[in-house]
């Protein structure tokens, strides 16, 4: 089955390659208006719900830890608005390279390993002194309202793949090959395994699936603990919503790289399939989106920030650098169409407005930022 995280030799376990110099760079590592934005959907739905006296950010596969970076500043800017609330910081990181990177970015390397007293593994303070905590396992981050980020996240885990043929549904594996060696071949399966049992949808239409089985159990999760104790979960990531079939890629230096050669050297990614992450909430959250990421980041007034962070400088090679990273993320032939944006929230977050309300009752909650009024499922 592949797998970029299969320790010691998967891709993320050994090395980190994230950034300019790396594999792939990301949304939060082109401009720093990404995370910005992200930061302040956070503030707006804390607000929407009543300001609770307490929040934890918690990013999943955090990568550098620009996004978490970006937030923090903004959260600093917003001291005043949040003065009165409890903010910390989880990150779920199964890579110790990238930890370590994360801890440099967000604290100056000021961290403690394997705290006593918590289910963290290792612990630090930002920056701006907001408490940091890192964990392998979203099941060790405590309970309690939450804002769950999901950035180019779901796309790392693991896929089974899944062949129609004229004998029925067989999996894809993967098999030495006997006349090459050390060279790696995808074979059909004989016959039916349990995973094709179990994974594919008895209405499917397509001949070729991907399923993620570990992003269905995360989704689980995080629905379940938004079910439980609010907040809201933000997904962002390239794919579609169960309409592609063979989206199993490798990358290396920024180039498509074979999936079967060298293995454990190139970051391997597979669309996220959203209709998947939808079914798998289960009906406990509400979902909103899939929405193009220039659709989203428009509607969280991307525009005015790109206008006020122009005006703010003179230096040329500074509005250059402005001009091209907008260009990336939101032209749709770049980052703009193929990245999405999806969204669990309590059900009662969304709930209409009962039109024979009587006056004197509670007034509707505000729209989500960012995904308008479109798209309610
Ligand atoms: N969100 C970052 C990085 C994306 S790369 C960005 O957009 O720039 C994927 C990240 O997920 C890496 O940090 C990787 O180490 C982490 N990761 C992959 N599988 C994981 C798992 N099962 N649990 C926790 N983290 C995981």
């Amino acid at each position: 089955r592949p797998s970029a995280l299969s320790p010691p030799q998967g891709y993320y376990t050994r090395r980190a390659g994230v950034g300019e110099s790396g594999d792939f760079v990301t949304s939060p590592e082109i401009s720093q208006v990404f995370g910005e934005l992200i930061g302040i959907w956070c503030i707006s739905e804390w607000i929407a719900t009543g300001k609770p006296k307490a929040f934890q950010l918690v990013e999943l596969g955090p990568g550098r830890g620009t996004l978490t970076d970006d937030i923090l500043r903004v959260f600093n800017q917003l001291a005043s608005l949040l003065s009165k609330c409890d903010v910390s910081i989880h990150l779920v990181e199964v890579s110790p390279k990238l930890s370590e990177i994360q801890a440099l970015m967000l604290t100056g390397g000021k961290v403690q390993s394997n705290p006593e007293d918590e289910s963290a593994y290792m612990k630090g303070v930002s920056k701006t002194g907001v408490p940091i905590f890192w964990y392998r396992d979203i099941q060790d981050v405590p309970p309690g309202y939450s804002f769950y980020l999901a950035h180019e996240f779901f796309d790392a885990l693991p896929i089974h793949k899944f062949q129609r043929t004229e004998k029925g549904w067989r999996e894809v594996l993967v098999d030495i090959d006997p006349e090459v060696p050390d060279q790696l071949r995808f074979v059909l399966s004989p016959s039916s395994t349990p995973a094709t049992e179990n994974f594919i949808q008895p209405e499917e239409t397509r001949d070729h699936v991907e399923v993620c089985p570990e992003a269905g159990v995360i989704i689980q999760r995080l629905a379940c603990r938004i079910e439980k104790d609010g907040g809201a979960a933000l997904v962002a990531d390239y794919g579609h919503d169960g309409t592609k079939t063979d989206t199993f890629r490798g990358f290396q230096n920024h180039k498509l790289h074979d999936v079967l050669r060298a293995p454990g050297t190139a970051d391997l990614t597979a669309d996220v399939d959203f209709s998947y992450l939808r079914k798998m909430a289960q009906g406990r959250t509400a979902t909103l989106g899939p929405i193009k990421q220039r659709e989203f980041l428009k509607n969280m007034g991307i525009d005015l920030r790109l206008q006020v962070l122009l005006q703010n400088s003179r230096d040329p090679a500074t509005h250059e650098q402005l001009l091209h990273s907008y260009d990336m993320l939101m032209n749709p032939k770049k980052m703009g169409d193929c990245f999405n944006f999806f969204a669990l929230l309590p059900h009662h977050r969304l709930a209409h407005p009962d039109k024979k309300q009587k006056p004197e009752s509670k007034s509707p909650s505000p729209p989500v930022a960012g995904f308008g009024e479109l798209l309610l499922k």
